[in-house]
């Protein structure tokens, strides 16, 4: 039987017990499982669904249209949607049940405005810029903003469900920003409080944080990466188990061998010292795998790890098959769980000098996805 050019396997057993690991962490906190991105890449609906199954009390995304996707796959549970724009759909946001996020004050008056014509309520999350200097409101605003939620909540146009903020550096424990950010987000509940809003859902926790600090969990956690079987902590240390759920395979499209002195790909950036026999791997940066690893990452075969030769090009690059002897049609890894010698995309993030979140997000259309269970429930 040939295998397909190439595929992402995902399993979705990892991501299930990665989520159970997490919430587990956490004390049985709520969790919101962030899918945005089509799930970092692993697949929107079916990271969704095992993320669910795994115990994520919460979905999180960037996009409206994400969220309404996961209502059109059936998804009924709490989802939160966070980025929007002017003329945002906030009517179709109340009429799915989403959760909205706010800003600023206009934002407000804009998802008002649609819960009156929806003759609802628009259930909102109030964001805080607590230092993150992106999204949410500015610290400054934020008294107008709690105020103005205040009003709008009591004349019945909106519920505040939430109140939430985004960490700087919530992958990297030691950084004076994460003690900062939580004193600055306890202040902004404070007001919000004072105010008179009463939000049944506080949170804080990127995976970073929610892997290493219990001061930002609140009432719930709200990780990424993690979710995926990544760490984003240095070297991928996790003080949960966690299992990377993609694994990226190709077909070996070709084996031949090259004199000593011969040129390869584009722009000869490598050339051969001794006569070698190389194998054509048949994906590129049009598939999403970064060109700034040429000459650096590695690839396996049956676990047995082969240099990236010369420069990845759109559709394909070369490895070094040094003294592995395989066959054309035999599966490349370029990166996966790791745990047979094969290369992860922690690996991958360092030779192209990226984050793995760029890594398995960025991994294109073009690469069917192969969801699995190797579950046994
Ligand atoms: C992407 C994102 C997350 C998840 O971050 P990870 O580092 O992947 O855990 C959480 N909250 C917000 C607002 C995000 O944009």
């Amino acid at each position: 039987m040939s295998r397909p050019r190439a595929e992402a396997v995902v399993d979705v057993a990892a991501i299930r017990e990665n989520v159970a690991a997490l919430r587990a962490h956490v004390g049985g906190r709520d969790l919101m499982a962030v899918v945005k991105a089509d799930g970092y890449g692993h697949g929107l609906v079916e990271s969704a669904r095992a993320s669910r199954e795994g115990g994520a009390t919460w979905l999180g995304v960037a996009l409206l249209d994400e969220a309404l996707a996961l209502r059109a796959a059936g998804d009924s549970g709490p989802i939160l949607s966070w980025l929007a724009v002017p003329g945002e759909r906030y009517a179709a946001a109340i009429e799915a049940a989403v959760d909205v996020a706010a800003y600023t004050v206009d934002q407000l008056d804009e998802i008002s405005a649609a819960a009156s014509v929806a003759g609802r309520p628009a259930m909102v999350q109030l964001k805080v810029d607590t230092g993150l200097g992106r999204g949410g409101g500015s610290l400054r605003s934020w008294p107008d903003i709690v105020r103005h939620a205040g009003e709008l909540e009591r004349a019945g146009r909106i519920r505040v469900s939430g109140i939430w903020s985004h960490l700087a550096a919530g992958d990297e424990p030691g950084h004076p920003a994460n003690k900062a950010q939580v004193v600055a987000f306890a202040d902004a509940l404070d007001v919000g409080r004072a105010a008179g809003l009463d939000p049944q859902h506080v949170h804080l926790a990127n995976s970073g944080a929610t892997l290493t600090a219990s001061e930002t969990w609140h009432t719930m956690v709200r990780p990424g990466i993690s979710v995926y079987g990544l760490s984003p902590l240095a070297g991928g240390a996790s003080p949960v188990p966690l299992r990377p759920a993609m694994t990226l395979v190709a077909a070996l499209a070709l084996v031949k061998t090259l004199p000593a002195g011969h040129g390869v790909s584009y722009g000869h950036t490598f050339v051969t010292d001794h006569e070698t026999t190389v194998g054509l791997v048949p994906l590129g940066y049009g598939d999403g795998v970064p060109r700034h690893a040429s000459n650096v990452a590695d690839v396996a075969i049956d676990g047995v790890r082969l240099p990236i030769i010369g420069r990845i090009c759109m559709d394909q690059f070369v490895v070094d098959l040094g003294a592995v002897m395989p066959l054309v049609g035999d599966a490349v890894v370029v990166f996966g769980e790791g745990h047979d010698g094969s290369p992860t995309a922690d690996d991958w993030a360092r030779a192209a000098q990226t984050i793995s979140y760029e890594i398995v997000t960025r991994i294109g259309p073009r690469v069917p996805r192969r969801h699995v269970d190797t579950g046994t429930a």
